[in-house]
């Protein structure tokens, strides 16, 4: 992928360009290849890619098992190598998808996660007995996979804000399968942070699906990924990523300072945030993140919860599991119970 990046950042053709339109040259380059048939680096094709991430009778790791349902990317955000490095959003077949699930479902798996670079954008083809043929969706396959005997919790990351459709909603809202906790990255609270990333959504875009999913599903906790420090982010920008936190409350959050990745157009940008700034955005947004997740935990506690037990914990006698909002649960119970989804009272 490293000779792809500099065929995209150094086009052997004179362009006169403003800086936004040179920020989408790599993806527009990207994608000239591509509908002219050519492959980047990443793109092989797809029987190879899923035979090698999912062969046949592949055993089971335990009672929770990975299933990828989708690879690539066709979303350029700027700061992101994984349209030049995993190549075009591909998704496979819904018959494939279930026959694997089944098998791990017969393997032992109590809980599939279902996984993708950008999992909801996930079309793969309908299996064909369905009378209308044609393309499923994440939320189409979900239901599916959902009347599969045995497979009691399902899961599914990483989802894109812009692709969350009202299938999807919906099987939030009719799956019992379909755990309670979405990991929907967001990036930023600033419309102008959020347009240079090339995020194609609005921040009130993504506040108005949270509560959409949240009407569907009222018990919906949400993890998501935050990058401070974004090229051109003033302080202005991070306060809108601080007030888009208060508002929504995350139960869990990954953030990041900005670093650059070669090739991407983020990379080759003038107005990069200093570095002492970004550690002091960082330190500020994590704390509001910290007391969000300990809120959270906190009001687990003296709840029941059911918990899908995965193997034994570190303590003699003792199992680890996790409860709907993947929250780690340690308790005391006989091996055999591993696999069993048991009520469990949460303490501190
Ligand atoms: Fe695609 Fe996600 Fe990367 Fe954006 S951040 S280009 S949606 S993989």
């Amino acid at each position: 992928a490293e000779g792809e990046e500099i065929v995209a950042r150094q086009p052997a053709v004179d362009l006169v360009v403003g800086p936004q339109a040179y920020h989408q040259l790599p993806e527009l380059i990207a994608r000239t290849r591509r509908a002219r048939g050519e492959r980047l680096a990443a793109d092989f094709a797809p029987d190879e890619k899923f035979d090698a991430l999912a062969p046949a009778g592949r055993k089971p790791a335990g009672v929770t098992a990975f299933l990828t349902v989708q690879e690539g990317c066709d979303k350029f955000c700027t700061f992101c190598v994984v349209p030049y490095t995993r190549g075009a959003e591909y998704s496979r077949p819904a018959a494939d998808v279930i026959a694997e699930a089944r098998r791990l479902v017969g393997g032992g798996a109590r809980e599939i996660t279902l996984l993708g670079q950008n999992v909801n954008a996930y079309h793969g083809a309908a299996p064909p007995n369905q009378p209308k043929g044609g393309e499923w969706g994440l939320g189409e396959l979900i239901r599916a996979l959902a009347g599969l005997p045995g497979l009691e919790r399902i899961r599914y990351t990483t989802s894109h804000p812009r692709d969350v459709d009202d299938a999807l909603i919906a099987a939030h809202r009719d799956v019992p399968q379909l755990m309670p906790f979405l990991h929907l990255p967001v990036q930023s609270g600033s419309d102008q942070v959020l347009a240079a990333m090339n995020r194609r959504h609005t921040a009130d875009q993504y506040k108005r699906t949270v509560q959409r999913l949240r009407n569907a599903r009222p018990d919906l906790a949400l993890s998501s990924d935050f990058i401070v420090g974004y090229p051109g982010e003033s302080d202005q920008d991070f306060r809108a990523t601080l007030d888009l936190v208060a508002e929504i409350d995350f139960a869990q959050a990954f953030s990041f300072k900005y670093s650059v990745r070669p090739g991407t157009p983020a990379a080759d940008a003038e107005d990069q945030v200093p570095e002492p700034v970004k550690t002091a955005r960082l330190a500020e947004l994590q704390d509001l993140l910290q007391r969000q997740q300990r809120a959270f935990n906190q009001d687990c506690v003296g709840t029941v919860l059911p918990v899908l037990f995965e193997k034994p914990g570190r303590h003699p006698g003792q199992l680890v599991g996790r409860s709907p909002y993947l929250q780690a649960v340690h308790t005391d119970a006989s091996p055999d119970r591993i696999g069993e989804i048991i009520p469990v009272m949460i303490h501190a």
